[in-house]
């Protein structure tokens, strides 16, 4: 059997998800006949502001949350932009400290480094070598004038997740907002944002089967924040602009659809998790897992494969039909490795050696004994024809974007 004969494998869940049928057909109705504007106070604005109240209700119910709390955006990055520079930038403020872990998504780190323009002083947290945040590292690293600690829920790329309910308990005893990027979270675990003590959380729907371009802040009742979009006042003043109705409604739905299956979706994703961890480095010499082995993403498998490079390891499993990722190379024309991988100890050149499988809610035992059968062949093969001393060859596409 060929490439071509067979359906192609997404093994790439953590970088986007298909918009389930369900979802699209909740959506369709508010790009056609239910366009109003929910700020209309006449019928066609009416019922969008009844689809977008609902929307917000489901998205509440996922977090246990109150639906007043729940703040639409246009995804994960605007949704930490918010919930970062709003929380430092809080009247008028222009310095005080904010608490980072070295393994945040960039979305969070680059907010971060920005504040420092305007007086703001950061301190990146350091991880061990599963990727664990220690909440006792937080701890020491608070300071009197400490306006924010962000540590995200679980890792887009290693699959780690953090002690956030303890590092939560922390940051409520002293008094400081404490704000998650769970937006690789959803779906695969349990979030509650009264018993993890979170005060802000971001979210992103096309990370769940909903549509790009759409997010929410989960903000708590009374947590200082400023908005950072200014204009019509819409979201309770905190984020200016017509409301994506269509696209809350698809994130409105996700939401419903990953509180009713999460327990089976896990179940399943988790066993085929578990067997790629187990089989990898058995079928593969010189193959380690990255990130830590129980305290895990369900749906997160990642590999390093020493003496290979990933980006030639993506194209071969690519002309196999098979779409993953790696751990490496961000931005254009980058030959740095991920700050993730080196956040955990590794040498430059076995970080770039990594292999990202993210699971999904379709995908099968079949599909991931597949992988097993074509894998060590390509391993194998790619260790013979470019030993790792070689120059390192330019990856498929010239890796425009981050692994998400
Ligand atoms: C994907 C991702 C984001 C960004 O979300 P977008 O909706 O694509 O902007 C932020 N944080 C994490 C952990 C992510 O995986």
């Amino acid at each position: 059997m060929t490439a071509s004969d067979r359906k192609r494998i997404y093994f790439d869940h953590s970088a986007t998800t298909a918009v389930l049928p369900e979802v699209h057909d909740a959506m369709k109705p508010y790009f056609l006949e239910k366009y109003g504007n929910p700020s209309s106070i006449h019928s066609f604005g009416r019922e969008a502001k009844i689809a977008l109240e609902d929307a917000r209700k489901k998205v509440a119910v996922l977090l246990n949350a109150d639906p007043s709390e729940i703040v639409f955006t246009s995804g994960g990055t605007e949704s930490d932009n918010l919930a970062i520079k709003g929380v430092a930038m809080y009247k008028g403020r222009s310095k005080g400290h904010i608490i980072t872990t070295k393994v945040e998504h960039h979305a969070v780190l680059e907010p971060c480094d920005w504040l420092k323009r305007f007086g703001f002083e950061v301190t990146v947290v350091p991880v061990d070598s599963e990727g664990l945040v220690d909440p006792g590292d937080i701890e020491r690293a608070v300071r009197d004038d400490t306006v924010l600690i962000s540590v995200m829920m679980a890792n887009n790329e290693i699959g780690t997740i953090q002690p956030v309910r303890e590092i939560g308990q922390i940051a409520r005893a002293k008094g400081i907002p404490f704000h998650t990027d769970a937006v690789q979270a959803m779906a695969k675990m349990p979030v509650d944002v009264r018993a993890d003590n979170i005060d802000l959380l971001s979210l992103s729907a096309h990370k769940f089967h909903g549509p790009k371009g759409v997010g929410a802040l989960y903000v708590r009742k009374g947590t200082k924040i400023e908005p950072i979009l200014h204009g019509g006042g819409q979201e309770r003043g905190l984020r200016s602009s017509t409301v994506n109705v269509a696209g809350a409604v698809g994130l409105g739905k996700a939401a419903e659809i990953a509180k009713r299956d999460m327990e089976p979706t896990c179940e399943r994703m988790k066993a085929i998790r578990d067997k790629l961890i187990k089989r990898v480095p058995e079928l593969v010499p010189n193959s380690y897992l990255n990130g830590h082995k129980t305290k895990r993403l369900v749906n997160n498998a990642n590999f390093r494969f020493d003496f290979i490079e990933g980006e030639g390891l993506i194209l071969q499993l690519d002309f196999k039909g098979i779409a993953a990722s790696t751990g490496s190379a961000c931005s254009t024309g980058s030959l740095e490795p991920s700050h993730v991988l080196l956040a955990l100890g590794l040498k430059h050149e076995d970080a770039h050696g990594s292999l990202r499988i993210t699971l999904g809610r379709e995908n099968t035992q079949e599909e991931a004994d597949y992988l097993l059968e074509v894998l060590p062949g390509i391993v194998a093969k790619l260790r013979e024809i470019s030993p790792y001393s070689a120059e390192r060859p330019m990856g498929p596409g010239g890796g425009e974007s981050c692994v998400q």
